[in-house]
């Protein structure tokens, strides 16, 4: 872990907080496209990590997209704590994490040499009450 400048913590902090209670996920956090349920409230830990991933696309439309940094992630320790998440291709020991209704993707990432840690976008995810 790097350190974390202080000014890129206050930049977008009040949008993360307001999802975030001692660290963890209040809100239950859904794919943004059908609304399928990813994880249930206080499953997963925000933590800020410099990662690139592909834009979104489904699984079937082949083609390489580009990719962008993100650096706000949830992240599982556990890939039973999902309630529903389905893997795409792996590329480079990095293993895609998609949504498993809808197949839109990657909305995280998984290192295929650490089984502890499952990464999910805060971006690319709805946070919402039911
Ligand atoms: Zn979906």
């Amino acid at each position: 872990m790097s350190n974390q400048g202080i000014e890129q913590a206050q930049e977008d902090s009040s949008e993360i907080n307001s999802l975030t209670e001692n660290g963890k996920n209040v809100a239950k956090i859904f794919c943004e496209r059908c609304s399928s349920l990813v994880l249930l409230p206080m499953k997963a830990d925000l933590i800020k990590k410099e990662f690139k991933l592909p834009h979104m696309r489904k699984k079937n439309e082949a083609s390489e997209g580009e990719s962008e940094t993100l650096c706000d992630y949830w992240m599982v320790d556990n890939m039973y704590t999902f309630e529903n998440l389905g893997f795409s291709n792996t590329v480079d020991n990095i293993k895609y994490l998609i949504c498993a209704d809808c197949e839109i993707g990657p909305i995280g990432w998984h290192d295929i040499n650490n089984q502890k840690a499952f990464y999910i976008a805060v971006k690319r995810v709805q946070h919402g009450e039911n």
